[in-house]
């Protein structure tokens, strides 16, 4: 399929969504998805939405979850769908946050 015509597909499928604010937003993940395609940028991992269904709950963790189908954020560009920038890298956050020692609280008197 040549560019014009992923681009042209893309088009067409997100025009015959349904009205509602999630499937706006799902049309123009799909025309951004195909943009970062297109341009040579999309992340591979989850060719450019961000976003990458995890086999269990546990998601980017991979520690331990419920058997189901997750969607959530990419652990490859962190949500921005291309591979030349990265979002916050939330497994550093969370090995921060638990690192972190506990902040001494002032008792009051
Ligand atoms: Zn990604």
């Amino acid at each position: 399929m040549s560019p014009d015509d992923q681009w042209r597909t893309a088009c067409e499928r997100a025009a015959v969504v349904v009205p509602g604010p999630d499937n706006l937003i799902a049309a123009g993940e799909l025309l951004r998805a195909t943009a970062y395609s297109l341009a040579g940028v999309a992340c591979p991992r989850c060719n450019g939405f961000g976003v990458k269904t995890y086999g269990s709950t546990a998601v980017w963790t991979g520690g331990v979850g419920a058997q189901s189908l997750t969607e959530a954020v990419c652990d490859k560009c962190w949500g921005t769908g291309r591979k030349d920038k990265t979002g916050v890298n939330q497994m550093r956050v969370l090995l921060e946050t638990i690192r972190k020692p506990a902040s001494k609280t002032k008792e009051t008197p």
